[in-house]
């Protein structure tokens, strides 16, 4: 007998009454708030530690781009009180410290099984129960699975040939070693213009002999305006925490501070325009794209937006011919997250930065000791590949994780995530995704997202308690629905005109199909309040 089928003859007695699968951010949350309803839980995390996206994120420069005041957890009024951070946007070491001192906190560790990746989840009707196989060969039931393994957490090596054959250092943002790397007197190349690259290039600029960087599409990047959070703004932030928090709900990107928009970019004049586009740019942060209601739905606004941030970049960059390869001009501004940078666009003024346009003439081939561009060989000592992820739905596509019916959740969302809320999804009973798909977890807040979900996923859970109602299903009626809505939304905005992670087209193959939810985290809550008003519309309960 199979360690699977073993599982599935003990019928009401799982082993665990929730497995949650990632010890994130999400992951510590959904633990703590299930233990306290007095459930029987085991987290599995790949990595060693909590953190997940801060303990793989480990690149030179790798911060948050929301600040920390925001990006942290409100769940706990003592922790957001008692914890004081140290610079206006987190850094990775802060922020994974932040990450232990939860789990500390809470007590997490003991109900976490560390350096485990779970191989499969197969649910059992007769059963009831999910049984969950590991890389260790365990093999465990549970009667509620909870994906809390987000949303850019399998990274992507470009599929450029020979990038297997490269002698030197290997390292990708998204799996960096976790001994410190150093780049003094090396000859660096970097493959990749994102977030991720526009945080690690200056910093590797200022310790690299020579750093070259391949761009394929140029971003637009607005200055973050870092510093040390003085003592005094922390204070005056936590004196009013709980009208901040209730603010960001009522917000689109679930931000206290970027409030809904109340003018189209065509009430004012070019004079007002232009000054409002200066005061977002010295503000810093994502400010300018909450100026005006219309930047993300009518072009031509959304081009006053973008040709302001492209005359900013020329005159950041001394050589025009740079500055104009900088300049994004493919893609609408925002429609693909923006990026946020200190001094990125002026490092390429330096002595020791070249800058390889890879769009026109793509990498043909990646050699022991060079990246090779048609006729021309760049010969480096590291390879740094800040290259992306298979976003949202790769973790489906990793794990083998088969519903109801022998439905595979991998084959199902091969055309596009299909889902309820981006919560669960029909066919898949008792399992949840803390920020899943079509929902606006990476268009918001995470943090604020995750709390959302994993309260949603408590409840449903506290209801799946009562005697008879064990059984949780989506109804496909209301996941069509939700999947037509995400897909409208989406389509009434620009988005859909960006090549991006977003859309599944950084993934040769991949169906290119719009993923988050951008409605706004305030038109979403409401939505999920209708549905728990309307007894959880759309969700059926049964023995
Ligand atoms: P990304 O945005 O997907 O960027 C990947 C980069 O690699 C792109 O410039 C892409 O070019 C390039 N690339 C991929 N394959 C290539 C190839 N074969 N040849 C040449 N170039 C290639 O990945 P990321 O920078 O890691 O960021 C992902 C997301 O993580 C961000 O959008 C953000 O949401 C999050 N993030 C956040 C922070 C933060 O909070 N500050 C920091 C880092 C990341 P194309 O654009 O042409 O595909």
């Amino acid at each position: 007998m199979s360690p699977i089928d073993k599982h599935h003859t003990s019928a009401q007695q799982n082993d665990f009454d929730a497995i949650i699968i990632g010890a994130g951010f999400a992951g510590m949350y959904m633990l703590h708030k299930l233990r306290g309803q007095g459930l029987r839980v085991r987290v599995y995390e790949r990595g060693d530690d909590v953190g997940g996206t801060w303990y793989w994120n480990r690149y030179p420069g790798a911060r948050c781009d929301l600040e920390s005041m925001d990006y942290s957890y409100s769940f706990d009024d003592d922790l957001q009180q008692d914890w004081d951070w140290q610079e206006k946007y987190g850094t990775q070491p802060e922020l994974l410290k932040y990450a232990s001192h939860v789990a500390d906190r809470f007590k997490l560790r003991s109900d976490i099984v560390f350096k485990t990746k779970i191989r499969s989840a197969r649910y059992n009707k007769e059963a009831q129960a999910w049984t969950i196989t590991t890389d260790q060969g365990d093999a465990v039931s549970t009667t509620h699975l909870i994906l809390a393994t987000g949303n850019l957490s399998t990274p992507q090596l470009p599929k450029i040939k020979g990038v297997e054959s490269f002698s030197g250092r290997r390292l990708h943002t998204g799996a960096w070693p976790h001994d410190p790397v150093s780049f003094k007197g090396r000859r660096v190349g970097i493959i990749g213009t994102g977030s991720s690259a526009i945080q690690a290039i200056p910093i590797i600029a200022d310790q690299a002999e020579h750093l070259t960087v391949f761009q394929r599409t140029a971003n637009f990047s607005i200055p973050a305006r870092h510093g040390p959070l003085s003592k005094a703004d922390s204070k005056a932030y936590k004196a009013r925490y709980t009208e901040h928090r209730a603010t960001a709900k009522e917000t689109p990107f679930g931000i206290a501070k970027y409030k809904t928009p109340t003018r189209s970019c065509w009430d004012v004049d070019d004079t007002e325009r232009q000054n409002i586009y200066e005061k977002a740019w010295a503000e810093g942060g994502q400010a300018l794209l909450f100026a005006f209601t219309d930047l993300l739905t009518d072009s031509k606004a959304n081009e006053t937006a973008a040709e302001f941030v492209r005359e900013r970049i020329r005159k950041a960059v001394n050589d025009p011919a740079v500055a104009e390869l900088l300049c994004p001009k493919d893609h609408p501004i925002g429609t693909k997250r923006l990026c946020l940078d200190s001094s990125y666009y002026e490092t390429y003024n330096r002595g020791n930065v070249s800058l390889i346009d890879v769009k026109n003439t793509p990498i043909s081939h990646i050699e022991a000791d060079a990246v090779v561009v048609g006729h021309d060989r760049y010969e480096i000592d590291d390879l740094v590949l800040a290259t992306g992820y298979d976003a949202m739905t790769g973790v489906a596509r990793d794990m083998d994780i088969v519903g109801e019916g022998g439905m595979d959740l991998a084959r199902l969302w091969a055309g596009g995530p299909q889902t309820y809320l981006g919560l669960m999804v029909a066919n898949f009973p008792n399992m949840y995704m803390i920020t899943g798909p079509q929902s606006p977890g990476v268009k918001s807040q995470m943090i604020l997202s995750i709390e959302h979900h994993v309260e949603l996923i408590a409840a449903i859970i506290k209801k799946a308690q009562i005697p008879g109602s064990a059984t949780v299903r989506v109804e496909q009626d209301a996941q069509d629905g939700w999947v037509e809505h995400n897909n409208a939304v989406a389509d009434s905005t620009l988005y859909t005109e960006a090549a991006s992670w977003y859309m599944g087209s950084n993934i040769p193959g991949k169906a290119q199909v719009f993923m988050p939810y951008v409605g706004g985290v305030k038109r979403y809550r409401a939505y999920c309040d209708e549905v728990i008003n309307d007894g959880w519309r759309g969700l059926k309960f049964s023995a």
